[in-house]
């Protein structure tokens, strides 16, 4: 049955290939030029199938209790951390109050739940070790500077952990003074000193914007696998060297994790909503972005109920 299907997918690939190649290409419209791609798409997925991950456990033991482990984990995604006072773009999604987030942190802390390293949720979603019934995954897009500011003093007084995805060539040696009205970046020196709350992981070294690609559609630049190789390289040579990932603006494909999967990356946050279960494929997760209007009560309860 799947030899009959692949079959029928590689013959209808390969005749809109044929299609597409005996087509001029300055002729080629829209519909044309997609069909071609997506007929492309197809025949890398086909050929190229990921290979196995070796992936054989980080052997991380959190203190779940035996036999109770948490049917899902919400991954917290933020963004931007001010003070309501700086805030300037109150209806900016990405921008999270201060004030807001604090509370968030106050009402985890207070119900008992228990901050996930990524290492800890690799092994829950391969099945490896269990997660306490309440578990919270935090996570900051982008590395900004207020994240250190604002949420650091806050996590830290909690005893929370969280992972920061920086874009790597916006990573500064120091900062000066921090300014709360400018949009600075997480410099190396604070990634050393705050590494008792957060950990590091990569969102691309350079390539955290949209750019025009194959059909004049403007996609994220990360999205193009040929970009992303070279990419991942000088992301390492910079130090930044993680099998952790979070795809700029959530997007991805399958030609992208497979260029992620051969450079060593494991595991892989998207921006679609949903929860994180054992058994999700690994570089497709799910977060949940949490904004000023997030009930984040009605979050947990959403994970408590996942399994059932
Ligand atoms: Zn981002």
């Amino acid at each position: 049955m799947f030899k009959k299907t692949t079959v029928i997918v590689c013959a209808a690939a390969l005749s809109l290939l044929t299609a597409a190649w005996a087509a001029p290409r300055a002729e080629l419209g829209y519909k044309a030029c997609l069909a071609q791609h997506i007929a492309q798409r197809k025949a890398f997925t086909l050929t190229h199938p990921l290979p196995p991950s070796g992936f054989a456990g980080n052997g991380t033991a959190p203190p779940a209790e035996a036999g109770i482990s948490a049917p899902s984990v919400p991954v917290l995604m933020y963004h931007y951390i001010t003070p309501s006072r700086y805030n300037k773009e109150p209806r900016n999604r990405s921008i999270v109050n201060a004030e807001a987030f604090e509370e968030d942190m106050k009402y985890l802390h207070e119900r008992g739940y228990y901050t996930a390293s990524l290492q800890e949720l690799e092994d829950y979603v391969h099945g490896f070790a269990a997660l306490p019934a309440k578990t919270v995954v935090l996570t900051f897009d982008d590395g900004y500077e207020n994240n250190v500011a604002y949420a650091y003093p806050v996590m830290k007084k909690y005893g929370f952990r969280a992972s920061m995805f920086v874009v790597g060539a916006n990573v500064p040696e120091t900062n000066g003074p921090f300014d709360p009205l400018g949009r600075s970046y997480v410099s190396r020196e604070q990634m050393e000193s705050t590494a008792d709350v957060f950990e590091f992981h990569s969102h691309t070294y350079d390539l955290h914007y949209k750019t025009e690609q194959h059909c004049g559609l403007v996609i994220s630049a990360a999205a193009d696998a040929d970009r992303l190789a070279p990419d991942i390289r000088r992301m390492k040579a910079a130090g930044i060297d993680t099998p952790y990932f979070a795809y700029p603006f959530g997007e991805t494909n399958y030609r992208a994790v497979y260029r992620l999967a051969e450079e060593g990356y494991r595991m892989a946050f998207t921006v679609k909503d949903g929860y994180v279960r054992p058994g999700d494929h690994p570089m497709y997760l799910r977060r949940i972005a949490v904004t000023n209007e997030t009930d984040v009560a009605a979050v947990l309860e959403g994970a408590a109920g996942a399994g059932h």
